[in-house]
């Protein structure tokens, strides 16, 4: 019997049948096709090898018994090339159409069936050679030609949006099974057509759906690319999952090394294995990614691991979670991990362990993403202006500094003013060139003869968070001093004290370095929010910036007033000068100026200007004092 060649088919499916089975596997849409035609390719192959022992035995069998064992292997011929393309469009709808089009194309193929079952069959049987032939064997042949052209023009006419591998996948495999198609054509006796298929699906498993693929091997949960396949199904089905982000804590972890932060976030991961309804991937870095269609089984999750490291490893048990409840609602994988790394990086929440994003903190992001590429813009096209705010000497009776106010200037000339990017640029880091900038065009300012001629000081620029805890900040503001050789002290650099909340102890021993060289530092915003007086105590200030809160509170309510006298009281004690920020008229003026404030800064006397203005102001209002 010429069976050998369906006996390889037959076990090469069967192969792999087995690895599929074996493998740790994300049950898509896609990979139930793929996983369907396998098995049709089994039915197939095994339907062949039946009909070729009813031929050779169909001396002991009734003639309808043989016809239909063949007749079936044809019908499965017809089966497994409809299947193929059902399998080759999958790429290119969402599933619900996917489904309706592959309805249709089940009736044309349950007709083409029909017709091989009608038309009659002869079979050739000389003992050792045994085969088919016929007007239903014919049929056969024109069908399959024709299903396997459909396939391979399919994935010409969509072939932007058929993945490119499957496209190459589907392509081989088609090429294949008609060659086999057509050596059985010309040579009746030589029955490849089944083994071409199975070797069709073998190319296919390999290129394009092994899950092995999806498989991170060093922590044995899925991986990236099956996140990305995954999400990637699930926005374009419109089906509803919850996605997980646990970042993983290993600070405590580390001390013993990275091998042992490594192995601590293996057990986690197969901790979380143990979990049924969820899916596991291992995300960028240390980023734990769970998702499944049911939120309860997702916050049995995150209930389980933090019980479960509570006593061993409180930092793993404290890992901020990040949960996004709508999660195919998002475009792709790439914009929510976006909105994960956006979420992870906003201090605010510091304190959350378990944060779950909602429809405020997705329009916050988009704005704040929309404004990181303004940002980006701006710094590209030096769009970044700065303006001056002049500060007014009570002693001198005359404009003596200013402040240094970052702007970012749109195409149409309108402004974009800081309260809008300045957080954005600190999230992103782009905080550090912004504030390059400025200070390079504060430097630019001072090196001129301008500055000395109008009788200014110093100028007073803002140093954020961000910056101010630099290892590199003392360098990089020294190359920019020095670049235009502006002498440190005509450089006062304003710190809030959040700040000093934040990273006390490097933005110290930034201050310090900086002071040596000759710089002065103000404490910005004083008397906003809880300020805390030991940050006088122990930084090295020149100046204090009462805020603006501070100072409309001072006109009416008396324990503000007092307040303020209290801390003028004790500037003076500490060698501290005082700026009052934010005064609006001349009687906040006049009050100021009898509580002995040294500088005073507001709209009283002008907005931040952009330079040109602010000199002409400051020629305009120094004019008896310049040479004082
Ligand atoms: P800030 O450092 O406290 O600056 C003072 C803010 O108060 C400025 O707002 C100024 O225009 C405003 N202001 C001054 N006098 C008055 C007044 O009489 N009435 C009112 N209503 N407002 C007054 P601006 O320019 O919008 O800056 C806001 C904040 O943005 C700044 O507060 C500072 O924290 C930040 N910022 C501005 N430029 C920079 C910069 O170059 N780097 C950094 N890191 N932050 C900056
Ligand atoms: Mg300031
Ligand atoms: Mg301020």
């Amino acid at each position: 019997m010429n069976i050998a060649v369906q006996v390889c088919g037959l076990i090469n499916t069967i192969v792999l049948l087995i690895f599929y089975n074996s493998s740790k596997r994300l049950m898509l849409y896609k990979r139930r096709i793929f996983y369907y035609i396998l098995l049709i390719t089994l039915f197939n192959i095994t339907t062949d090898i039946l009909s070729v022992f009813a031929i050779h035995f169909s001396d002991n069998l009734s003639p309808i018994v043989v016809e239909i064992s063949c007749k079936l292997y044809l019908c499965m011929l017809v089966v497994l090339s409809w299947s193929a393309l059902i399998y080759t469009i999958s790429d290119i709808m969402p599933k619900q159409k996917h489904i309706m089009v592959s309805s249709l194309l089940a009736i044309v193929g349950i007709i083409e069936c029909f017709m091989v079952v009608k038309y009659p069959i002869y079979v050739y049987n000389d003992g050792y050679y045994v085969f088919t032939y016929g007007m239903s064997v014919k049929l056969l042949y024109i069908f399959g030609a024709v299903n396997v052209c459909a396939i391979w023009i399919s994935t010409f006419v969509f072939s932007d949006r058929i993945l490119s591998r499957r496209k190459y996948a589907v392509r081989l495999w088609m090429g294949i099974w008609l060659a086999g198609m057509v050596i059985q054509a010309i040579n009746n006796s030589l029955l490849v057509a089944g083994f071409a298929a199975s070797l069709g699906m073998m190319v296919v498993y390999f290129l394009l759906e092994n899950p092995e693929g999806n498989i991170d091997k060093q922590f044995d949960c899925l991986n990236s690319i099956a996140l990305s396949e995954y999400t990637g199904e699930c926005i374009l089905n419109e089906d509803p999952f919850i996605l997980c982000n646990i970042s993983f804590d290993d600070s405590a972890a580390v001390k013993g090394g990275d091998d042992n932060a490594e192995k601590k976030l293996k057990d986690l991961i197969d901790y979380l294995n143990t979990f049924k309804g969820i899916n596991v991937f291992k995300s960028i870095d240390k980023n734990i990614i769970i998702t499944s269609t049911a939120r309860d089984k997702i916050l049995n999750v995150i209930n389980g691991f933090r019980t479960r490291y509570r006593l061993t490893d409180a930092c793993i048990a404290d890992s901020k979670v990040i949960m996004i409840e709508d999660a195919h609602s998002f475009t792709s994988i790439e914009e929510i991990l976006r909105l994960i790394n956006y979420m992870k990086s906003r201090r605010s929440d510091d304190a959350e362990s378990l944060v779950t994003v909602t429809d405020k903190n997705v329009e916050d992001y988009e704005r704040h993403d929309m404004m990181k590429d303004e940002i980006r813009r701006a710094l590209r096209e030096d769009r970044v202006e700065v303006f001056f705010q002049p500060i007014y000497n009570t002693v001198r009776k005359c404009f003596t500094s200013a402040e240094a106010l970052v702007r970012i200037r749109n195409k149409d000339g309108s402004l974009i003013p800081p309260g809008m990017f300045i957080p954005v640029a600190e999230v992103t880091g782009q905080i550090n060139e912004l504030g390059r900038r400025v200070l390079e065009k504060t430097c630019e300012f001072m090196a001129g003869s301008e500055a000395a001629d109008l009788g200014l000081e110093y100028i007073e620029v803002n140093l954020s968070v961000v910056q101010a805890e630099r290892v590199t900040l003392f360098e990089e503001i020294m190359d920019t001093v020095k670049k235009y050789r502006v002498e440190p002290k005509r450089i006062n650099l304003e710190i809030t004290e959040s700040a000093l909340i934040q990273a006390k102890d490097a933005v110290l021993d930034n201050m310090n370095r900086l002071k040596d060289v000759g710089f002065t530092f103000a404490l910005d915003d004083f008397g906003k929010g809880e300020s805390n007086l030991m940050y006088l105590v122990e930084m090295p200030f020149d100046i204090l910036k009462l805020d603006m809160d501070m100072t409309k509170a001072f006109h009416v309510n008396d324990k503000a007033k007092s307040a303020v006298k209290t801390v003028r009281y004790m500037a003076d004690d500490m060698k501290l000068k005082v700026v009052a920020e934010g005064i609006e008229n001349q009687n906040e003026l006049d009050a100021f100026v009898e509580y002995d404030i040294d500088y005073i800064q507001g709209y009283h006397f002008s907005k931040p200007l952009p330079k040109p203005e602010f000199i002409d102001f400051v020629r305009k209002n120094n004019e008896g004092c310049r040479t004082a």
